[in-house]
């Protein structure tokens, strides 16, 4: 298996969640074993930032990533579709604090990456693989994981609201399946948070065209839902998007329960902080399809580390 980039430049303009401004953002190929790197522009200046789970900001409304006084919001989406559409090398140019919303789904950034087209490079993909299987909690929040060959996410939510309540979904990640099952499904809030935050000058960007709101009875758009379970799908992407700021692909099954920004990026922080024990580079090569430095143990129990 090979890395991958997109054939040429891609640029799209859109309205941010926090701050309601006008963003503008490019995509750009980027050259093999580079990753993925953001590139904050203001008039003149460019403060690059790479995927890094300590550049995590806030996790209060999406995840924001800060360096350097500069400073980037809600990147989950995007990159759940850089994560779903297998993609390891590409600069992200925004001009403007927050990637644009769009429909809050990823379908618009697949759309963008799917125009230009995908391309493959020379060098081999490269990810990292758990090892060992570990469990961190608090409360009800629970993320396991365990080895696994490829990405495969089974995660539950369970809201008090009935149009919500319990809900399940097993994904195993592949460019197919993201773009059918995943990248569709919008973010998700209840309408007296957002009137909250509204009144406490966030989320001025955020409408019915860009997020499912709820009452205490159902939901205010009158669109309807895209899936049945759009709100878990929905989990999924942001679950996606906050594991790839470990730096590289990871590969596990995951079984998460009531997670959210804060315990994702929590779970990264700890798994990178604790590399040698948890995690391999893995370099897929096409001769050999597995090729670990440090040999995955499939049947242990999980370690379970609480440090909450
Ligand atoms: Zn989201």
């Amino acid at each position: 298996m090979r890395q991958k980039t997109i054939k040429k430049d891609i640029s799209c303009s859109g309205i941010g969640l926090h701050e309601g401004k006008k963003v503008n953002l490019t995509l750009k190929p980027a050259p093999e074993n580079t990753g993925i790197v953001f590139w904050l522009k203001k008039g003149r200046e460019r403060v690059s930032l790479d995927l890094n789970p300590y550049y995590v900001s806030d996790t209060l409304l999406a995840t924001t990533l800060s360096k350097d006084n500069k400073q980037v919001a809600t990147v989950e989406h995007l990159l759940g579709a850089i994560q779903g559409l297998e993609i390891d090398n590409l600069y992200i140019e925004v001009e403007g604090e927050e990637l644009p919303i769009m429909d809050g789904s990823a379908t618009s950034f697949v759309f963008l990456m799917r125009s230009v087209g995908l391309k493959k490079q020379n060098a081999p993909k490269k990810v990292l693989g758990i090892t060992k299987p570990l469990k961190i909690e608090n409360g009800n929040k629970k993320i396991e994981a365990r080895p696994y060959k490829g990405l495969k996410i089974h995660y539950e939510i369970d809201f008090s609201h009935p149009l919500i309540g319990r809900q399940t979904y097993t994904y195993i990640n592949s460019p197919e399946r993201f773009v059918t099952e995943i990248a569709k499904a919008r973010t998700f809030g209840f309408l007296k948070d957002v009137e909250m935050l509204q009144q406490a000058g966030k989320a001025k960007g955020g409408s019915l065209e860009n997020a499912l709101v709820l009452d205490e009875y159902g939901l205010i758009n009158t669109d309807g839902l895209r899936f049945k379970d759009e709100f878990v799908r929905h989990k999924i992407l942001d679950f996606l998007g906050d594991i790839l700021l470990i730096g590289m692909p990871l590969w596990g099954e995951f079984k998460v329960s009531c997670s959210g920004h804060a315990f994702n990026n929590h779970f990264v922080r700890f798994l990178l902080e604790n590399k040698d024990h948890y995690l391999t580079e893995i370099t897929l090569s096409e001769e050999k399809h597995l090729t670990p430095k440090k040999k995955p143990v499939f049947e242990a129990e999980p370690e379970v580390v609480l440090n909450m």
